[in-house]
């Protein structure tokens, strides 16, 4: 069994926002913070960093540890832990309160266990096929016309927000561990997956934005060379420094990715 991790912030000065860890007892979590707008107000005195690095370890914990408990159960009692820390300091009802999307992967001799929050990326070997397991919910979101006829312009932020963690809308772990049910989630038979990866939208750039092959392109390179990929994210990144050519959010991203060997080819 192979595994390879690479997380790396989108400045090399700034905090990275990502957070993404392999457990040696069999599971593995990527989370991706969201970033509020720079003047903006969160309710809450701790950075988004801190908040996945709360989380994250949380997850992995509870993923690993708790095998008696389902994915979105475990998710749930990981937001409960991270609200409980800061809970009595910071006002989490606030609606940037931070967040993050979440991958989560578990696996033991018989099974593989899934769970997807927003648009992390989860891509699966399934006997030879790479699948993409995703929450298409956010993609459905800024897909809609109304959205896409405001999108980069300044109140595409304030649109997008009003539908996070909202009915109709979609969803990121914060601190109401409720939404820990609305997580994509699956298992499969171990023996039917050959490998795993997980990554943020960062990283998934590679496909996404920069187009620089499909998804099993994608994971081609990732089990290639985890680095190589990232590296081609900040080439395209550093080329394209308006964002003229590839429109994107950020300029440059926090990128994650982590590649799991479950069974040799
Ligand atoms: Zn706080």
């Amino acid at each position: 069994m192979r595994t390879e991790l690479l997380s790396v912030p989108g400045e090399p000065a700034r905090a990275n926002e990502d957070f993404a860890a392999i457990s040696p007892l069999g599971a593995a979590v990527v989370l991706d913070g969201v970033t509020p707008p720079p003047d903006g107000q969160t309710g809450c005195v701790h950075t988004v960093t801190w908040f996945v690095q709360q989380l994250g370890p949380a997850l992995l914990d509870q993923a690993a540890g708790r095998r008696d408990q389902s994915l979105a159960d475990c998710l749930a009692d990981a937001i409960g832990q991270t609200k409980a820390k800061h809970e009595d300091t910071c006002d989490l009802s606030h609606r940037r309160t931070p967040q993050a999307t979440v991958v989560a992967l578990r696996w033991d001799e018989k099974r593989v266990e899934y769970l997807v929050l927003s648009d992390s990326v989860l891509l699966l070997d399934i006997e030879g096929t790479v699948t993409p397991l995703l929450d298409g919910r956010l993609d459905e979101v800024t897909g809609r016309p109304e959205m896409r006829e405001i999108r980069y312009t300044p109140g595409y932020f304030d649109a997008l927000e009003s539908l996070r963690n909202a009915d109709g809308g979609f969803y990121t772990a914060a601190a109401d561990a409720e939404v820990a049910k609305r997580a994509v989630t699956g298992q499969l038979p171990r023996n039917d997956v050959r490998a795993a990866v997980a990554m943020s939208d960062g990283a998934s750039r590679w496909s996404e934005v920069f187009h620089f092959g499909d998804w099993t392109d994608l994971f081609g390179q990732a089990e290639k060379s985890v680095e190589g990929l990232v590296d081609a994210v900040r080439a395209a990144e550093t080329a394209d420094p308006d964002r003229k050519d590839f429109p994107r959010g950020k300029a440059r991203d926090d990128a994650s990715v982590v590649f799991i060997e479950l069974a040799d080819r």
